[in-house]
């Protein structure tokens, strides 16, 4: 993808730092012809990105480390969240709906991640981290950024 800008933020795995990532993700991609709706469900997605690396990677150990990549090009957004932490062992069935190896949780994560954005890619290795790869280009739009107007 040809980039037309690029952030990156890193954080500590904290739960108050995922708001914090949803508004700025959410800033970033307003970039582009995105409506309320599809700004909606990017924050969720990385919400639900974040969640994971914090609860799972990094098992809420606050010390670890998130990082969030943002990029975008006239047309799409990609969004990166990366995590160091135990990394998931059969992602196949990580993925399904109603899947959780937490019996509190209710195992919906990916399947919003999947449906809110237009590709969903999961690199992960175990006790090396988890990337999750996430891209989503604005539904009604040209192709043409509105950071002109
Ligand atoms: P919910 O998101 O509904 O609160 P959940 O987090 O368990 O529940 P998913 O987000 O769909 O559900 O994740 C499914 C499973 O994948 C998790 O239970 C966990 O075992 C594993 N997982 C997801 N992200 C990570 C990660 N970054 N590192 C390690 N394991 C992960
Ligand atoms: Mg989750």
């Amino acid at each position: 993808m040809t980039l037309g800008n690029l952030a990156k933020i890193e954080f500590l795995a904290l739960p108050e730092n995922v708001g914090f990532c949803r508004v700025a993700a959410a800033a970033f991609a307003s970039q582009l012809d995105f409506t309320l709706d599809e700004l909606e469900e990017i924050k969720v997605g990385v919400s639900e990105a974040i969640t994971n690396a914090i609860i799972h990677g990094y098992q809420n150990r606050p010390t670890g480390i998130v990082r969030l990549h943002l990029g975008l090009s006239d047309k799409r957004l990609e969004i990166r969240v990366e995590d160091d932490g135990v990394g998931i062992v059969n992602v196949e069935m990580a993925m399904q709906a109603a899947y959780s190896t937490c019996e509190d949780r209710v195992g919906l994560g990916f399947s919003f991640m999947q449906s809110f954005m237009d590709e969903l890619e999961v690199d992960t290795a175990v006790n090396q981290g988890t990337r999750i790869t996430m891209k989503k280009s604005p539904k009604n739009s040209s192709g043409a950024a509105s950071r002109e107007n």
